[in-house]
């Protein structure tokens, strides 16, 4: 392993901890938005506020995953396994963890699992 564990797990801390803040701020305004939306009298506008809001929502999930795959990172790095692809065990190459430090599968095996999730 060539990078500092200690290099990883501070960007990666800090990496969660931005997007903590931006999910904190969109539900923020999810929330408000919501309760405005009863305030709505045309339909379009209620239209238009659902869209938004589905967007939002989408934005979140997006986050929440992210949020997901870097502490999933962080448990390897206090395990010692960072840097190990999560199904095969084959590490990862160097190159791919400076591009996605929190990625934890190998590229043959991402390549799979979205194959899966495009079939499902
Ligand atoms: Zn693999």
């Amino acid at each position: 392993m060539i990078m500092k564990t200690k290099n990883i797990r501070e960007h990666l801390e800090k990496e969660r901890q931005n997007l903590l803040e931006k999910l904190a701020s969109i539900s923020g305004k999810v929330v408000s938005e919501k309760r405005d939306s009863n305030s709505y009298s045309k339909q379009g506008e209620i239209a238009v506020a659902y869209f938004e809001l589905e967007r939002k929502y989408l934005d979140i999930k997006h986050l929440n995953d992210q949020i997901i795959e870097i502490e999933h990172a962080l448990e390897k790095v206090h395990n010692g396994t960072y840097g190990f692809c999560d199904k095969c065990g084959s590490s990862i190459p160097h190159e791919r963890l400076e591009v996605l430090p929190q990625t934890t599968l190998c590229i043959s095996c991402k390549t799979q699992q979205s194959k899966w999730s495009l079939l499902r």
